[in-house]
């Protein structure tokens, strides 16, 4: 894939960039190392103050990158700019907290191991490879970036090729915020590039944020090598709604889930499995919403649903649409692309869905949701939990004990009641099966890139 800007709402090239030559990646690495090298002897305190000089070079620079977003992914600009403003709000989570997420421990009683002292610290271990996806360019990448710098280490981002332009502004963002030269580069490297970077010994980790299929190849690369690996891949989540839910509430979220960035989420609610008591009303409720939303001008402020981001991901998802209905799903709303240039896909809401159907155990990365029809929590259980991706899940249901009930059952990295799911700092993100292993976020995903070291004085 060339590495451009290529605009999704004309799918007109706008800029197109050389990668870089084996010597320039070379140069990066080595730089990156040394940066380490330096960054291991500084305090959180200092790396707290660089790592808010960036949250504020963000929001200085609010307006440029949202409307850089919009240019080339297609997000609808205002939630560009939101994108934005919690990459910074991210970055000052870390800088304010680091510091107790990775303090050191004391065993109270030493002598049972035979020492004066013994505990453990965190200790940050080199330079680690971040290979992110388009779909949240900044965010994705600065949700690593924060901790990762703050713990001490260095960072090489490999981003998605259709980014980047966000790929160099993030190239020299935590040198202008003051950290040492090399602290956190790009690589403008294909993906094929990425295992020779990733075989480099002075690359000590890898954290992969994009589809199953390059966590996997990702992932076979780091085994080999004994390199810890954090993969957050695709999801299909199940939205269950019980018969006890507030209907009204269930469907005004369940617009946003799905369609939120065009329906290109990981965490987007993908399945709809609705408690028969109650699914006509949610269907059609849901329906004349999602029949609703404004498809346009992503630069415009009041659109909703822009175009998706590549061509690829828009034709994909038109074959598992004409593969169900050809299969017998029934089309409640959109079911194919509007008359507009660019890479659009109506919002669309199928029913009637069955198990041959690829939509009934693959991600729809865009606009399209699916509803199941289910006659109590086992059968809900069952559709919520019948994929190989394990991401996140939301529960609507009034009843506590059925709350509980499903919180001990779905297979999934976060369950959320009666709400949408997102990501905060403050909690861990991640998934189980083929959504991922390890996590981002709150205090596990500083440590993950961490060395946890032992020491014991005699
Ligand atoms: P993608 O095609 O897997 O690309 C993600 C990144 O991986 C890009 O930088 C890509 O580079 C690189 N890449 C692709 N194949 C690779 C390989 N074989 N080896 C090494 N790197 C490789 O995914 P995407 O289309 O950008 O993103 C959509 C997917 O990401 C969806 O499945 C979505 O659910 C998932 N996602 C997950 C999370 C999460 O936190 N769990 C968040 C966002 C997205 P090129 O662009 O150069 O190909």
């Amino acid at each position: 894939m060339a590495i451009a800007t290529i605009n999704p709402t004309t799918g007109l090239i706008e800029h197109e960039f050389e990668p870089h030559d084996h010597a320039e990646v070379e140069s990066r690495i080595a730089g990156a190392q040394t940066a380490f090298e330096a960054l291991r002897d500084t305090t959180f305190e200092q790396r707290g103050a660089w790592v808010r000089n960036a949250a504020e070079l963000l929001e200085d620079e609010a307006e440029q990158l949202a409307r850089l977003i919009t240019v080339e992914v297609g997000r609808p600009i205002p939630a560009a700019r939101a994108e934005i403003y919690k990459s910074a709000k991210g970055l000052r989570f870390y800088a304010d907290r680091a510091e107790a997420f990775l303090a050191p421990t004391q065993l109270a009683d030493p002598s049972a191991v035979g020492a004066r002292s013994a505990g453990t610290r965190y200790a940050p271990i080199g330079v680690v490879l971040a290979v992110m996806p388009w779909n949240y360019p900044f965010w994705q990448v600065l949700r690593f970036a924060g901790p990762a710098l703050m713990a001490g280490n260095a960072a090489l981002l490999k981003h998605a090729s259709n980014v980047p332009q966000a790929a160099l502004y993030l190239d020299t963002l935590f040198e202008r915020a003051g950290f040492p030269a090399g602290s956190f580069r790009t690589l403008l490297i294909p993906a094929s590039g990425v295992e020779r970077v990733l075989r480099d010994p002075r690359v000590k980790a890898a954290t992969l944020t994009g589809s199953e299929h390059a966590g996997r190849s990702l992932a076979a690369v780091a085994g080999s090598e004994i390199k810890h690996v954090v993969l957050e891949l695709g999801g299909s989540d199940p939205f269950i709604v019980m018969a006890s839910a507030d209907i009204e509430r269930a469907v005004d979220v369940a617009v946003t889930a799905r369609n939120q960035n065009s329906g290109q989420s990981c965490i987007a609610a993908k399945r709809f499995v609705v408690h028969s008591d109650v699914y006509d009303e949610f269907t059609r409720l849901f329906t004349e919403r999602v029949t609703g939303l404004r498809v346009g001008d992503p630069m415009d402020e009041t659109t909703e649903v822009g175009p998706l981001a590549t061509q690829a991901g828009r034709d994909e998802l038109a074959e598992q649409v004409m593969d169900a209905v050809a299969k017998g799903a029934t089309v409640l709303a959109g079911g194919s692309a509007p008359l507009l240039d660019g890479w659009f896909y109506l919002p669309t809401v199928l029913a009637d869905l069955t198990s041959d159907m690829r939509l009934y155990g693959e991600e729809a990365f865009g606009p399209v949701a699916t509803v199941y029809r289910v006659a109590d929590r086992n059968e809900a259980l069952r559709v919520a939990n019948g994929t190989t991706f394990g991401l996140s899940s939301a529960v609507w249901s009034d009843d506590p004990d059925e709350q509980d009930w499903f919180i001990k059952r779905l297979d999934a990295g976060a369950v959320f009641i009666n709400g949408m799911t997102a990501s905060y700092p403050e909690l861990p993100f991640g998934g189980v099966k083929d959504s991922g292993v390890g996590r981002e976020l709150s205090a596990e995903g500083i440590r993950e890139f961490c060395n946890l070291q032992t020491i014991w004085r005699g």
